[in-house]
């Protein structure tokens, strides 16, 4: 028995305990898959898949409450799996182990999967509790949305009887969510030439570290810094003036993490060894300036390292840098309609150079389509004046904001008449899998609610233990609140 089984209410954390320990990362949905077709079926509900793998389980009303909307509650079955460096862990075939942290539920040295293990476990607790009233049920939960959304992509029309959709996948209780940002991938791919290094170089690294980093999308208004860029930046004043030859780039590991941090491979004249020490340290005390009050750990570096693969020629150098240099980054509009929430951002989430190319990877997010393509199109312009190769590509839709959508009506009252507070109506800048239902499902009326996460996607995800509680209230309430057809 999981410790998590002093928790309340019980049974959903008993099943989320046992969701932790069957698993189930991304692309490896199919052993939990198999686990809860089997577990619906031992209930004594009727049980679907569709060709992506997408499990819809169907609940009858209670008696008396058949004429409500059909409701389907959704959830994703796969997780983020990241661990910390120090942590031996096969996501593959070792489960979570979930615990107890006063307040919160964290997993050791792992990401806890509560993203969107709580809501898939909420759903199916529903489904077993025989108290919570409601009318006809579905509940779907959707295969390997984190990396790719494959299971809200295949989703196909007239398989879901319900018209109503609570989405489960948002973070914070107490907000409730109306629409989300779309996405796009960008990759400018730039071919490099190399020289061999004249003598009297000597090689460093130049290692801009200790940032942040974050959600690229529900921490871009944060103004963090962007490792890649600022890195550019330094280059961009000082490689020409120091004869700096570019050996190697690298920086950031994911395209949607807000990169922490970032190397540059240079060789140094090795009598412009100390000036280039000396323009670090003084461009760390700008960043600091700059920055410091929400970047503390701001560390730009220089370390001896032996020499290694020859370096750009100038031209192929100094093209890269520019091009980098250029790029937007971070937000670059403000909604007008929902005050305080960004409309289109990009981060440059990832650059590495190989022998022959330099690659620079971004996400670009807006909640309007055009502000997408905008975006993309200033890139793809970039981009062509350095001579890259330019692809966009993997685009989401967003989830346009509804103000007359019902449902969103229904759970603002309902929260009020709970927690005698008026919940925060919100649009996340982030990509949720209900912009993808509409196109199966256009009239389908939709919200997203959640218990409070944080750090998803890391190992340092928790969830909030008395949030659960609140969620949970407002879930079942909200079933019973469902209007009658
Ligand atoms: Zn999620």
């Amino acid at each position: 028995m999981s410790e998590l089984s002093q928790l309340s209410p019980q049974p959903l954390w008993d099943i989320f305990a046992k969701i932790c320990s069957i698993p189930h990362p991304s692309y490896h949905e199919e052993q939990l898959a198999q686990y809860i077709l089997s577990w619906a079926a031992e209930q004594g509900l009727a049980t679907d898949r569709d060709e992506v793998g997408n499990i819809l389980i169907r609940k009858p009303a209670t008696p008396g409450m058949e004429n409500l909307k059909p409701v389907a509650l959704q959830a994703h079955l796969d997780m983020v799996p990241q661990k910390n460096n120090d942590t031996v862990h096969d996501f593959s075939k070792d489960p979570v182990q979930p615990w107890i942290d006063g307040e919160w539920v964290k997993a050791r040295g792992t990401t806890l999967g509560a993203d969107n293990g709580i809501g898939m476990a909420s759903a199916l607790a529903v489904l077993a509790d025989k108290t919570v009233e409601h009318g006809p049920l579905e509940v779907l939960l959707t295969m390997t949305e984190e990396t790719g959304m494959v299971g809200a992509f295949g989703l196909q029309p007239n398989w879901l009887q319900a018209e109503i959709l609570i989405n489960t996948d948002s973070e914070e209780e107490g907000e409730i969510y109306m629409g989300c940002a779309g996405g796009i991938d960008f990759t400018a791919t730039l071919p490099i030439n190399r020289e061999t290094i004249p003598a009297g170089f000597t090689h460093q690294q130049l290692i801009l570290k200790g940032l942040k980093g974050g959600h690229s999308g529900a921490d871009i208004h944060l103004g963090l810094g962007n490792a890649n860029k600022l890195l550019a930046r330094f280059l961009f004043t000082h490689a020409r003036q120091l004869d700096l030859r570019l050996v190697d780039f690298t920086g950031g590991t994911l395209r949607n993490a807000i990169p922490r941090e970032a190397v540059a491979t240079l060789a140094v004249p090795a009598a412009k060894v100390d000036e280039l020490k000396s323009l670090a340290r003084s461009y760390q005390e700008t960043l600091q300036n700059e920055l410091g009050l929400k970047e503390k750990n701001i560390n730009l570096a220089l370390e001896n390292v032996t020499a290694g693969e020859p370096a750009l020629t100038a031209n192929s150098r100094d093209t890269f840098i520019a091009l980098l240099n250029s790029m937007p980054n971070g937000v670059i509009r403000n909604s007008d309609v929902m005050k305080g929430v960004v409309e289109t951002s990009l981060n440059i989430g990832v650059v590495a150079i190989s022998p022959h190319e330099a690659k620079i990877n971004c996400l670009v997010r807006s909640l309007i389509d055009s502000g997408k393509d905008y975006l993309v199109e200033t890139l793809t312009a970039l981009g062509e004046l350095a001579g890259a190769k330019t692809v966009a590509k993997g685009s989401y839709p967003g989830w346009q904001p509804d103000a007359s959508s019902p449902i969103m009506a229904i759970v603002g009252a309902t929260y009020k008449k709970l927690f005698n507070k008026t919940p925060n109506i919100q649009v996340i800048h982030a990509g949720l899998e209900c912009g993808l239902f509409k196109k199966p499902y256009p009239k389908m009326d939709m919200v997203s609610i959640g218990p409070t996460i944080t750090g998803p996607h890391s190992p340092d995800e928790q969830v909030h233990i008395g949030s659960v509680g609140l969620y949970w209230q407002l879930l079942t309430a909200l079933l019973k609140a469902i209007p009658v057809k």
